[in-house]
């Protein structure tokens, strides 16, 4: 069934689902748009604070008309309102109560989010390699792609087709060079532009980490989208974050809202684990010469003067790009190359940052 006529059927199956207070969801005006992509359904049921618990079952009656229309299609409903996450008993990170609302991911020991002040600096691009530094290190490792407006990661690691979904309704993720990988960009069509109403987005971002078939991993790499926005927070708010590191590059250094984003990082009790200062320094193709073409040491005098370590920088090279376009990143192609010893170096600061402690 052609997109438009899925979204279509959908919408009148929600019809036989009841809701408080009489009515049925499809006439409901808290109903989103159906969002259709060739292997997932997302809709969202805004309510009024305090009313989930009475949605609840709306919600599961959605999830089941929709399957019996949209086939193997995965379905993702959220239920919106305006209420704090619900109280759950105490949990413990690092020796310290965590807010109420964070829970673990299940099979999976760390959480180290990427993020950046803005777009465009090679966040996504480290990510990806860290991840495989990491992994190369001898760790199991995830790659999230939260990036759910722009997200990148398909590209990077040459992800082709869709992830596929288990019977029980679980994605199983993507392997690439080793690692686990789930992006919401290989739901979509090419150049499909999806316009994610907030709620609807931090709830993709949560079924993408919590209804994903991850296994056992050691640290799940979280692909942050630039800035400080509502994907940030619901990360920051709902997992048990390890720490945050942040990718700038020597122009951006001066303009990166650092200290905007260290206090929303600080307001969930996570830790930063510091700055990576990407695109730094050139290394010439033919005698592997360094130049320091924006000088030096600028990076590490604006990590302290944001009062947090400097875990290293990476050089700007052409073969970063065109690894990077073409799927194949260097820590894969040129594992002893520059670039990737570059790459290592700062997994193994950022394994160091993290506070010594086991789940
Ligand atoms: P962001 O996630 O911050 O938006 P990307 O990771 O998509 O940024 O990178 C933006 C562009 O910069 C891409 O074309 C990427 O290949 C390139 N790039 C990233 N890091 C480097 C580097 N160290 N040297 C050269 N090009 C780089």
């Amino acid at each position: 069934m052609a997109e438009p006529d899925l979204a279509a059927a959908i919408k009148a199956a929600l019809a036989a689902v009841e809701i408080p207070g009489g009515g049925d969801l499809a006439g409901y005006a808290g109903l989103s748009d159906i969002i259709v992509t060739p292997s997932a359904v997302a809709f969202a049921i805004a309510v009024a604070p305090g009313m989930e618990a009475a949605f609840g079952p709306a919600r599961e009656a959605a999830q089941r008309a929709a399957q019996t229309v949209a086939g193997t299609r995965k379905i993702m409903v959220s239920l919106t309102g305006g209420k704090p996450p619900a109280k759950a008993g105490p949990t413990f990170s690092h020796g310290k109560p965590v807010p109420t609302g964070k829970t673990p991911v299940p099979g999976i020991k760390r959480i180290i989010a990427v993020g950046s002040g803005k777009g465009g600096v090679g966040k996504s691009t480290t990510a990806v390699n860290i991840a495989l530094a990491l992994q190369a290190g001898g760790l199991k490792v995830g790659i999230l792609d939260a990036d759910l407006y722009g997200p990148s990661i398909p590209k990077l690691l040459g992800l082709e087709g869709q992830p596929s979904i288990r019977d029980d309704g679980i994605f199983s993720p993507h392997e690439a060079f080793g690692l686990k990988a789930m992006s919401i960009g290989s739901m979509l069509v090419k150049d499909q532009a999806v316009v994610w109403r907030g709620p609807m987005a931090t709830s993709a971002l949560r079924q993408l980490m919590r209804e994903t078939a991850w296994g056992e991993l050691d640290v799940l790499i979280v692909d942050l989208p630039p800035g400080t926005g509502d994907i940030q927070i619901s990360l920051l708010q709902q997992a048990i974050v390890d720490g945050v590191v942040i990718v700038s590059t020597p122009q951006d250094l001066a303009l990166i809202d650092a200290k905007k984003a260290i206090d929303m990082i600080a307001r969930f009790s996570v830790p930063v684990l510091g700055l990576i200062e990407n695109m730094s320094y050139f290394i010439a193709p033919d005698t592997g010469t360094r130049y320091d073409i924006f000088g030096s040491g600028g990076a590490e005098q604006a990590a302290r003067d944001l009062g947090m370590p400097f875990l290293g920088a990476i050089p700007l090279v052409m073969s970063i790009r065109e690894g990077s376009d073409a799927g194949t990143p260097p820590m894969v192609t040129a594992p002893d190359g520059p670039e990737a010893t570059a790459y290592r170096a700062i997994s193994q600061q950022i394994l160091a940052q993290l506070p010594a402690v086991s789940r």
